[in-house]
């Protein structure tokens, strides 16, 4: 596994790469790698010739009062861990040579950055698009994964793709939870026990607000009702989000139709966590979905946070 620290490096080998005709795929983490990030590794394989994936704790995206500093880092066993599951190059820039100190030019996908996350983020979403399109640059994948645990990121990041013409497929892969329920994330490290046990309140609400729609609910109001009074029964737990929205532009629903993204986002002591589901709703059917509606298993759930 070739691992290369800086733009030029990467994009030099990535166009000897595409000169000797192969297919690129990316996987873009922050790193602090976990069973989540690589299940998208095995999805960036199929019809591909090279799986890369980049490890860049990103900067643009965390507003000021955020966790840039404490954010989980692991450089080395992420690499044993990629390494293992068949990467064959990685790409983990400095933040100065990634970003350079001057830069005055960003991507902004209007509207989709401003709600949910974006909410109560300013910046964040047009941090993710800024850099997911530097990397496109640096290494002109065929192919990009990104995780459906970031639904509104993968919803924002396929129309900027379509809005600015990117050549790059994209793919999405379904949340992976822990034994438990709870959706890996690096920032579960951040949890005591008595916060991830109360953790678990936001993939029971979902489950139940599934339940719902599956026996015929379809007021959206109901749902987020369900779902806030489950949450609201967590003491330490800070509700900031419930909604369902249309998986297209991230639009609230009244009712529930078609492609729906029920995302949930609340604060637990210092840390801030989301999980969703993605139904898509037909007249008597419903089905776990990615956002283009296509139907997925969801996922069995994993051993361990730090299993790969
Ligand atoms: P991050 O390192 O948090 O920026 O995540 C990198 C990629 O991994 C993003 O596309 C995430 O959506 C994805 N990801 C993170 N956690 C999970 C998970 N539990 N299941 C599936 N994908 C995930």
């Amino acid at each position: 596994m070739q691992v290369l620290r800086t733009k030029q490096e990467a994009h030099a080998e990535v166009e000897r790469l595409r000169r000797s005709g192969l297919r690129l795929s990316l996987v873009p983490t922050m790193g602090a790698l976990h069973a989540g990030h690589l299940s998208l590794v095995r999805l960036a394989a199929p019809g591909c010739d090279v799986v890369m994936a980049s490890i860049f704790v990103n900067p643009l995206q965390f507003g000021p009062s955020e966790d840039l500093e404490r954010y989980p880092r692991d450089l080395d066993g992420d690499l044993r861990k990629l390494e293992a599951a068949g990467v064959q190059l990685v790409f983990a820039p400095q933040a100065q040579d990634m970003l350079g100190s001057d830069g005055l030019t960003s991507v902004q996908v209007e509207r989709l950055g401003d709600v949910l996350c974006g909410a109560r983020r300013p910046g964040h979403f047009r941090g993710v698009a800024t850099i997911v399109s530097k990397l496109f640059h640096v290494l002109q994948p065929h192919v990009a994964v990104f995780g459906l645990k970031d639904a509104q990121q993968a919803i924002l990041l396929r129309r900027m793709v379509r809005d600015l013409d990117f050549p790059v497929e994209l793919r999405y892969g379904p949340i992976v939870r822990a034994v438990d329920g709870l959706a890996l994330s690096s920032r579960n490290a951040y949890l005591d026990e008595a916060e991830r046990s109360e953790a678990l309140l936001l993939q029971r609400s979902l489950a139940e607000a599934r339940r719902l729609v599956q026996q015929g609910e379809r007021r959206a109001a109901e749902i987020e009702r369900t779902i806030r009074d489950l949450l609201q029964t967590g003491d330490m737990l800070h509700v900031d989000y419930v909604a369902c929205v249309d998986t297209l532009d991230l639009q609230p629903l009244q009712e529930l139709r078609g492609n729906v993204l029920i995302a949930v986002g609340v604060q637990l002591g210092d840390t801030h966590l989301i999980d969703n589901i993605i139904l898509a709703v037909r007249h008597e059917s419903v089905q776990d979905a990615d956002i283009e509606g296509r139907p997925i298993t969801t996922k069995p759930n994993v051993g361990s946070e730090s299993q790969g």
